[in-house]
């Protein structure tokens, strides 16, 4: 996961802008360090002068700031060029960003009641302000002008994207429209938000509304203790005797995977499945209509046949037809293994005295017992091997091996938070690069989940170097008085993502905050993250430093094997699922003419080839398919498995030149990790591979060859 806050005004929309009132409260500017240089080491966050008092005020006086220097862009008598109004508008705004940065990474790291409040008051002052920009057509102008001229300009590689992004981003919302067209413009994203908005509700009300009571204990058979308990703890809750299970994912998972009543396995799963495909005030069916017919109205105002043509303009895959064919293409390859799988679960069934043809509430429960059988192992054989300092040192040892870089601790670097340190990252020729800060531990106020994020974006203006500030913060156990932190497996390759997307930005070599470091299109993101997951299940890395904590003994490599095929089980089915929800997202979005008729017929055409189960009456994927109705992945489902043949296909250089072979590491890192998003990653890529990624990694690594 990554969240880019610094994303230099990207997401702004609107017009006219005020310049600035002069700031009215001197003295306070003055002693609010969130507004004054700051003097610290590296000039990293000053968080032991921050206090939440600092926030609202700093905020206002750095918005006003923003907007007198694009007024101050606006205004400039020189003809507008690249300089004084592409560079500018992505300077613009620089303290806003800092502060920023601070604010809502604290605000997902240590937050309080008081930090939400400011985050309420401070959202739609900053989306006004980002408003003002996109809308404002004095602006609009100013870079259209500079545009037009492209073919004129000297302009380099980066220079040029970032002039086709500033460009495309003013374009793509609407900037380019005659008024009656922005009207229109304006219409129809208001009624889409409200309607992904709807959408979502109503999934929410259908999710809640469904309660599975057991009072008779021989119902909860098979389930584990943890989930039975959470189960009583819920029905507690809701000052109702017995166990109490829902569709929320913690509790309807493990149902469908363990409880060995059937009966109430296929009436958890019908519920799941039907939500807001009910015909009542929660129905979905209209909704889906009437977003499809939108986004095609928005596609065609703005030039383009279909809504997933519009989507793609900004990622790697370009276009639909070649996201269709990427998707055919993994499918072709994997279904025959898939039917493969199927068949494996069913003789499993059948040999457990089940009778019948297995049904989608039996898929999990069969397969889990199938899973179990073949590999046994558990977390607690694993963790005793991954003690946290050990796998700190093998990950900064793998940094060392592959791209020569040295972490320092540096204590005089202030943190938000006892459990935080701050390291000092240099390269092979002992150049400072980076300041990187590692928050491992779960605590009240921290966020689930683990990500990586910046404090600072590298960039390079005119020779003015600025380093960045990276940050990974996780939710590992903590060590207890008598053990360490020991990490599960899947902690290990958590660690080693986050620090590939760290990688990404504190390696980058770019010119434009706009353009440097985890800046790209979101199809090519998780490249740097995902590719750094594939060492740990390599016995080369795991010999450096995954030692048993107490015997001293090296891990098994019986049990790397083990995790390893584990990881694997079921891959095609997986694929089959994942590839289907793609090709409904694309059934929906690339498309010209709405969808006519009943949803449900169209969404069994849709992922017809990939279906292995009997269709179940009243289940609808798509009325509760919140990713693209409301979630961002419209004409975007795809990019999971995108970017897991991206990684795959990368890693196989190294996997044939040699895991640590520093030439491989080297190219990587000059194509991928230092370029950021100056230039289209498909060229990247290409420089790195030699040619275009193909699934043949993925699927050889999957073991579907
Ligand atoms: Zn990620």
């Amino acid at each position: 996961m990554i969240i880019i806050n610094n994303s230099s005004m990207s997401e702004y929309k609107s017009t006219n802008i005020n310049s600035s009132p002069p700031p009215t409260e001197g003295l306070e500017e003055a002693s609010n360090p969130l507004l004054q240089p700051f003097q610290t080491v590296h000039q990293t966050a000053p968080f032991n002068s921050v206090k939440i008092e600092h926030y609202l005020p700093a905020f206002d006086a750095a918005i006003d700031e923003a907007k007198a220097e694009v007024q101050k862009i606006i205004d400039d008598p020189a003809v507008p060029d690249f300089s004084n109004t592409i560079v500018a508008l992505d300077l613009a705004g620089e303290k806003l960003e800092r502060i920023k940065a601070i604010f809502f990474n604290l605000n997902s790291a240590e937050t309080s009641d008081e930090m939400q409040e400011i985050a309420q008051e401070v959202a739609p002052k900053l989306s006004d302000f980002g408003n003002d920009i996109t809308l404002n057509e004095q602006l609009f102008d100013r870079i259209k002008t500079v545009h037009n001229q492209l073919e004129n300009l000297v302009l380099n590689v980066e220079e040029t994207t970032l002039l086709e992004k500033t460009y495309r981003r003013f374009v793509r919302s609407g900037a380019n429209l005659n008024e009656t067209d922005k009207a229109k413009y304006r219409e129809i994203t208001k009624e889409l938000s409200q309607l992904g908005l709807k959408y979502q509700q109503n999934v929410l009300a259908e999710t809640n509304a469904y309660e599975l009571l057991i009072t008779n204990k021989k119902d909860l058979s098979g389930l584990p203790e943890s989930i039975i308990e959470m189960a009583a703890q819920t029905a507690q809750s809701k000052e109702k005797e017995g166990w109490l299970f829902n569709l929320q994912y913690p509790s309807y998972v493990p149902f469908l995977k363990y409880a060995d009543n059937r009966e109430l396995r296929e009436q958890i799963f019908r519920a799941s499945s039907s939500r807001s495909n009910h015909g009542n005030e929660n129905d979905n069916n209209d909704i889906i209509r009437r977003i499809v017919e939108l986004r095609i109205e928005k596609a065609h105002l703005l030039s383009f046949k279909t809504h997933a043509e519009y989507k793609l303009q900004e990622r790697m895959a370009e276009t639909p037809e070649k996201v269709t064919s990427f998707l055919d293409d993994l499918h072709q390859k994997s279904k025959s293994f898939a039917v493969k799988e199927f068949a494996g679960v069913q003789r499993f069934a059948e040999k457990d005295g089940f009778t019948g043809i297995i049904q989608r509430w039996d898929w999990a429960y069969y397969s889990e017992k199938l899973k179990s059988e073949r590999y046994n192992f558990t977390d607690e054989e694993v963790k005793p091997y991954l003690q946290l300092e050990k796998v700190i040192s093998g990950v900064f040892g793998l940094a060392k091996k592959l791209y020569g870089l040295g972490l320092k601790e540096n204590k005089g670097i202030e943190v938000y938070h006892p459990d935080v340190s701050a390291y000092e990252v240099y390269n092979e020729n002992l150049e400072f690069i980076a300041v990187l800060y590692l928050d491992f531990f779960p605590r009240e106020g921290k966020r689930s989940g683990a990500w990586m994020t910046d404090y600072r974006t590298q960039s390079n203006v005119n020779g003015n170097s600025i380093r960045p500030h990276i940050s990974l913060v996780t939710n590992f156990s903590k060590p207890t008085e008598n053990t360490p932190s020991l990490l599960t497996f899947d902690e290990v390759t958590t660690f080693l993502h986050e620090f590939g997307h760290g990688l990404h930005g504190m390696l980058s070599q770019c010119q434009f905050p706009g353009t440097s470091g985890t800046n790209v299109y979101w199809d090519f993101v998780e490249l740097p993250s995902q590719i750094h997951e594939n060492w740990a299940y390599e016995k080369e890395w795991l010999d450096q430093f995954a030692i048993h904590y107490q015997t001293g003994e090296k891990m098994p490599e019986e049990l790397i094997l083990k995790i390893k095929k584990a990881q694997n089980f079921q891959a095609a089915y997986m694929m089959e699922r994942q590839l289907s929800f793609a090709m409904l997202d694309m059934a929906y979005h690339d498309r010209e003419l709405p969808v006519e008729g009943d949803l449900k017929e169209f969404e069994l055409n849709a992922v017809a080839s990939t279906d292995l189960f009997e269709s179940v009456d009243g289940s609808l994927q798509s009325t509760a398919f919140s990713h693209i109705f409301s979630g961002g992945y419209d004409a975007g489902y795809y990019s999971y498995k995108w970017a897991e043949v991206l990684d795959a296909d990368a890693f196989s250089v190294f996997q044939e030149k040699g895991i640590f072979d520093r030439k491989t590491a080297d190219s990587f890192r000059k194509n991928i990790l230092e370029k950021g998003g100056s230039e289209h990653p498909m060229i990247l890529y290409k420089a790195f591979r030699g040619q275009e990624p193909t699934p043949a990694a993925l699927l050889k690594r999957n073991g579907l060859v």
